[in-house]
């Protein structure tokens, strides 16, 4: 994993929004109420979080987080962008227990936060790997979608872990686990994107995927 971790986005708070503000509103912000954009003001002061933004056209105040996997967190920004660097330019993922000690948060925390960067890096237009029916080779390891069986074939590490969650956790954690390890694969560096690159996509994913009832009226494709 190449990881500049002394960048300050990942411990200065004020750094932080701005970094998933400049990813997710790269033209100025757009608020997730109404969905007019370049219409909001900065609300400072003492009383007011930071980044916190008003809209002019429907009054409504919201911050980055609002419309995103991120929505309902009290978790700083700064440890929220290390989390999806983490997450994004490991190899083989990273794992709750790894969030709770790196970042320095409960365990409860970090496994929502694994699971909200793991519902961020899946494709909008997820279908099963390889299509409904098809097999699909994945480091020497053949996942066949037919009827939720999995087939495999060679050996290796992820080999074992398909199986291991297949026969432990059920079909929803093996679909979170494949998500995740597509994602890295559609990102992965012999296709040209770098870990900056690849952790900026996973961003840009968790907008319009609020995991709980209120979703953004200004929802577009990504
Ligand atoms: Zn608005």
């Amino acid at each position: 994993m190449t990881a500049n971790l002394t960048n300050p986005i990942f411990q200065n708070e004020e750094k932080a929004i701005a970094h998933f503000e400049a990813i997710r509103w790269p033209d100025g912000p757009v608020c997730p109420h109404c969905g007019v954009a370049g219409e909001a003001t900065s609300v400072q002061g003492k009383s007011h979080r930071l980044g916190m933004w008003q809209c002019n056209a429907c009054r409504e105040p919201f911050t980055v987080k609002v419309g995103t996997v991120m929505e309902s967190s009290h978790i700083p920004m700064h440890k929220w962008a290390l989390a999806f660097h983490l997450v994004a330019a490991s190899k083989k993922g990273v794992s709750a227990y790894q969030l709770h000690r790196m970042l320095g948060i409960t365990y409860k925390s970090a496994w929502f936060m694994e699971h909200r960067i793991r519902e961020a890096m899946r494709r909008v237009d997820a279908e099963p790997l390889g299509g409904k029916g098809k097999s699909v080779e994945i480091d020497e390891t053949f996942i066949g979608t037919e009827a939720g069986k999995v087939k495999k074939r060679g050996g290796g590490q992820h080999k074992r872990k398909v199986v291991s969650l297949v026969e432990h956790c059920g079909d929803a954690d093996l679909q979170r686990y494949l998500d995740e390890f597509d994602f890295r694969y559609s990102n992965r560096v012999a296709a040209g994107v770098d870990d900056v690159l690849r952790t900026m996509r996973a961003i840009k994913g968790a907008e319009g995927k609020r995991l709980t009832y209120k979703q953004p009226r200004s929802a577009q494709p990504a």
